[in-house]
């Protein structure tokens, strides 16, 4: 059976983006690397969105980029500027064909669709997959897209709409989130935080017909692509193992308050490639757990007062713009810390903290 200095499992976001920036730094010119997939093509199956408070490597995958933004409640709408980290829209369908075509060039980096295939005996396992055992009390971010075009101008694409909380609750926490690409095409999602035990929550078609021809008034669309998905909002727990290193999803790379994960991969990738010679040595990169502690308090508070979580998301953002968006991604110094925890309500946080 072949042997590999190093193997990859599971060729999704954090899989590719860490082969990708190993073999754009020259990791692999006397080194071999096997990466694991089962899937049989590569298509659009994400749309990966969020604030670029860091460079990355796929600048030429995105799809739109905004400097504004606006969340709602019912009767109220803050509008906020992000010029300084534009959010940013990633077609995974261009950064699977980009990083694929760069890794085919070179002839020590091999694709298998099953483990089994290769001996792992002498290798290093870079490891994104994890069986995530859901718990009753576990709470998902659970969501489904459409991407609609419609032959009116309807859209605004210089402004996205990051949480639309106007919507119907149902004991969960629920909101809707238009990302517009053009004046004629949007991606619109269902968005719910809740455990995944609420199939009612689960007619998601039906909630953006709704919003779609209710709320935004649009009566002709055509669907140009649809994804759903749920995010765990924990974290999974994993055995150190010598020769292994689990990454992505499967690392604990999820924003546990907010479910963004796509650039925490990309600075995974980058302190995998910068400490690639002693890799067997370093610990795993981690989010500061400053963030777990105050995501743990914020999600027991969620789960408590579900009623209340639109107010709190839409509080948060009396705060500057970079403030919070430093704080969501995992950017914030102590102050800006100081400043978002001073404008959530102190009696149901203090409650949950003791
Ligand atoms: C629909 C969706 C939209 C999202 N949008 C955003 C967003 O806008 N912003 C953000 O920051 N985060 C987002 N996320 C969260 C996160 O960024 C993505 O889930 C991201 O794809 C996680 O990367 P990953 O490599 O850990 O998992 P994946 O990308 O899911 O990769 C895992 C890979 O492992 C493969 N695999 C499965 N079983 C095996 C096996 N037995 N052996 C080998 N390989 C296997 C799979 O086929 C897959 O390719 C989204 C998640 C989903 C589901």
């Amino acid at each position: 059976m072949r042997e590999f200095d190093y193997i990859i499992i599971g060729g999704g976001c954090a899989g590719l983006s860490l082969a990708y920036e190993l073999e754009i730094h020259e990791k692999f010119k006397n080194k071999t690397l096997a990466i694991i997939e089962p899937r049989n093509d590569y298509i659009r199956d994400k749309t990966w969105s969020f604030w670029k408070v860091a460079a990355h490597n796929f600048e030429d995958c995105v799809k739109h980029s905004w400097s504004n933004f606006s969340v709602n409640i019912p009767n109220q709408t803050k509008y906020v500027k992000c010029d300084n980290s534009p959010y940013q829209s990633i077609d995974s369908g261009l950064f699977y064909e980009k990083i694929i075509n760069t890794l085919k060039k070179n002839t020590n980096i091999n694709f298998f669709k099953s483990i089994n295939e290769i001996s792992t005996k002498n290798s290093f396992i870079f490891n994104s997959v994890t069986n995530v055992s859901d718990s009753k009390n576990d709470l998902w971010q659970h969501f489904s897209g459409i991407e609609i075009e419609t032959n009116k101008d309807v859209f605004d694409n210089q402004i996205f709409n990051l949480m639309d909380f106007d919507c119907e609750q149902r004991n969960s926490v629920h909101f809707f989130y238009t990302l517009p690409f053009s004046t004629k095409n949007a991606l619109i999602e269902t968005t719910w935080i809740s455990d995944l035990n609420h199939p009612s929550n689960q007619d998601y078609s039906i909630q953006l017909e709704d919003y779609i021809k209710n709320k935004l008034k649009i009566k002709n669309y055509e669907i140009k692509f649809k994804e759903t998905g749920a995010i765990p909002l924990f974290h999974p727990q994993n055995i150190k193992k010598i020769n292994q290193m689990e990454i992505g999803t499967a690392g604990g790379m999820t924003r546990l308050s907010t479910g963004y994960t796509f650039m925490n991969i990309q600075s995974q990738s980058k302190y995998i490639r910068e400490n690639f010679e002693n890799i067997q040595k370093v610990n795993n990169f981690n989010i500061n757990s400053k963030y777990k502690f105050l995501d743990n308090i914020f999600l027991k508070v969620l789960k408590k007062n579900s009623e209340k979580m639109p107010e709190i998301f839409f509080k948060m953002f009396n705060c500057s713009p970079s403030t919070v968006i430093n704080f969501l991604s995992n950017k914030s110094n102590i102050y800006e810390d100081f400043s978002i925890i001073l404008k959530m309500p102190k009696r149901v946080f203090l409650k949950e903290l003791f």
